[in-house]
């Protein structure tokens, strides 16, 4: 199973935010589009960095509700690790648990083509359990 089937599944919608969009703007978005990452676009458009909830959680924990009204390139992670949609899935899921983060966005030709979270991964692996037990019951039943 690789990164591509993934997105096949869930499509290549890629959230964004300006880096100068305040916190507090960039917790609607989160809960508007129900995701827990938006990928945050610098001047020229271009990957500028990531924001996670997590992101939102230690900022307010750290400086009260004052956060909220500071841009978001103030606690954005600038270095973005990306994967290709030729990746593995099993790839993919060792990344995001080395790197202790849950959402990878898709990169082809120097450009985004998709996100995938840790939530997609699980999805995908279920999928294919179900895909596989089905696979084998009908093996069993056919040979008896
Ligand atoms: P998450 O588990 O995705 O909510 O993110 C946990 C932390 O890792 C946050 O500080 C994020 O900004 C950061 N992060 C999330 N995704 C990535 C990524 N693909 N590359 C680097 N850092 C990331």
């Amino acid at each position: 199973m690789q990164v591509r089937h993934i997105l096949r599944e869930k499509g290549s919608e890629i959230v964004t935010i300006s880096a100068e969009a305040t916190l507090s703007e960039a917790s609607r978005l989160l809960a508007r589009k129900r995701i827990g990452a938006v990928i945050v676009r610098g001047e020229a458009g271009g990957l500028a960095g990531i924001l996670s909830e997590r992101d939102v959680v230690r900022a307010v924990a750290e400086e009260s509700v004052g956060a909220l009204a500071r841009p978001v390139h103030v606690y954005m992670t600038c270095d973005v690790a990306t994967c290709c949609e030729d990746d593995s899935v099993d790839a993919l899921m060792e990344m995001m648990t080395r790197g202790r983060f849950r959402h990878v966005p898709v990169a082809r030709d120097g450009s985004l083509v998709g996100i995938v979270s840790i939530g997609d991964v699980v999805k995908s692996r279920i999928d294919e359990t179900v895909r596989e037990a089905a696979a084998l019951r009908e093996y069993i039943s056919a040979a008896g």
